[in-house]
């Protein structure tokens, strides 16, 4: 029990100290005032977070919705017969992602691209077929076939390019162009495999001249004619691209690079390639340098392929790639029933 004397202690002590104590802890009305303004004003920047978060997340939303319908647009100018629905969605999707790079993106064909894939341990492989009236061209038909892995990460560029092209100048092209710029789709393994051919050959008896090269427009009948073609266009189709390029100051897509290519192409066709190179040189970039012939540029074509460092040109990633993972339902053929399937 406590004492009479310890309760009238604590009650003096209360007595005396309590006022000192309330007077030294009871905030002024300004005080209070401050704290409150201080508060509002955390809240008032917290509220500007939340509302710039907000925003952005909308964005965002925004940006995969409008890339969805981009996609599910530019998915509508295939028509994907593969074996699995699966592989038919990544397939078709490859080809729309491809689409939506290029120049054609929001634009649809008048009728889409049939695509036949072929899943399983041969030898990867593609072709496009087309026909051209008027300047234009119409009736794309596809087959691509390999492991899924080089039919998406390399058939499908490549035959997606042969399209683009085609769309582009609505007549046939020279063939180590049109192959050329198939090949920069590719991937990287597969375009130094072509550097490496290109250097192998280069100073024998098999390496066609650029004098030759550039006019054909059929492929060679001969198999290993052929591979040099591929070799050689793919090859020098990196050699332009890169000078040109530099030449430009800044790193392109591989959609400027085909671009350039076709322009360089049509200016070849309509001029000759003298010509072109000529008219070239005289522009204020000069993309190609000091190159005013097809004499010079064989020569530096082929000094540049004895070179030991020489790697393909790294194409700058356009903010569509990014959303290559994206997968949607598309249209399905059933190949029982004969019928296509479709997805919504
Ligand atoms: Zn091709």
């Amino acid at each position: 029990m406590l004492r009479r004397q310890h309760i009238q202690g604590f009650i003096v002590a209360v007595f005396f100290f309590c006022p000192l104590f309330i007077f030294a802890q009871a905030p002024s009305i300004a005080d209070l005032e401050r704290q409150i303004e201080e508060r509002q004003q955390r809240y008032a920047e917290k509220l500007k977070q939340a509302e710039a978060l907000e925003a952005k997340i909308l964005l965002l939303e925004n940006n995969e919705l409008d890339y969805a319908a981009r996609l599910a647009q530019a998915r509508k100018n295939f028509e994907v017969r593969a074996p699995t629905r699966d592989i038919a969605d990544k397939v078709c999707n490859a080809l729309a992602q491809e689409w939506m790079q290029s120049k054609f993106d929001g634009m649809q064909l008048y009728k889409p691209c049939m695509v036949r894939v072929k899943v399983g341990q041969i030898v990867a492989a593609g072709a496009t077929t087309f026909s051209f009236a008027d300047g234009k061209a119409y009736g794309f038909d596809m087959t691509v076939q390999g492991s899924l892995e080089s039919i998406l990460d390399s058939i499908v560029p490549h035959e997606a390019t042969h399209i683009f092209n085609a769309l582009d100048v609505g007549r046939p092209l020279p063939r180590w162009a049109d192959e050329g710029v198939a090949t920069l789709a590719e991937n990287e393994s597969e375009r130094k495999r072509q550097l490496a051919l290109a250097q192998e050959v280069n100073g024998t008896n098999r390496f066609i001249p650029l004098r030759d090269l550039l006019d054909i427009t059929e492929y060679p009948k001969n198999m290993s004619h052929v591979l040099t073609l591929y070799a050689e266009g793919a090859s020098l189709s990196d050699f332009l691209v890169g000078n040109a390029s530099t030449a430009s100051g800044k790193q392109w897509t591989r959609e400027e690079a085909r671009q350039w290519m076709v322009a360089f192409m049509q200016n070849g066709y309509v001029k000759g390639w003298d010509a072109a190179l000529y008219n070239l040189s005289k522009t204020k970039e000069k993309p190609l340098g000091s190159i005013t012939n097809v004499a010079q540029l064989h020569n530096a074509f082929t000094q540049w392929l004895k070179r030991k460092d020489i790697e393909p040109y790294v194409f700058k990633i356009t903010p569509t790639d990014s959303g290559k993972n994206t997968i949607l339902p598309v249209n399905y053929f059933d190949e029982e029933k004969n019928i296509v399937v479709p997805a919504y």
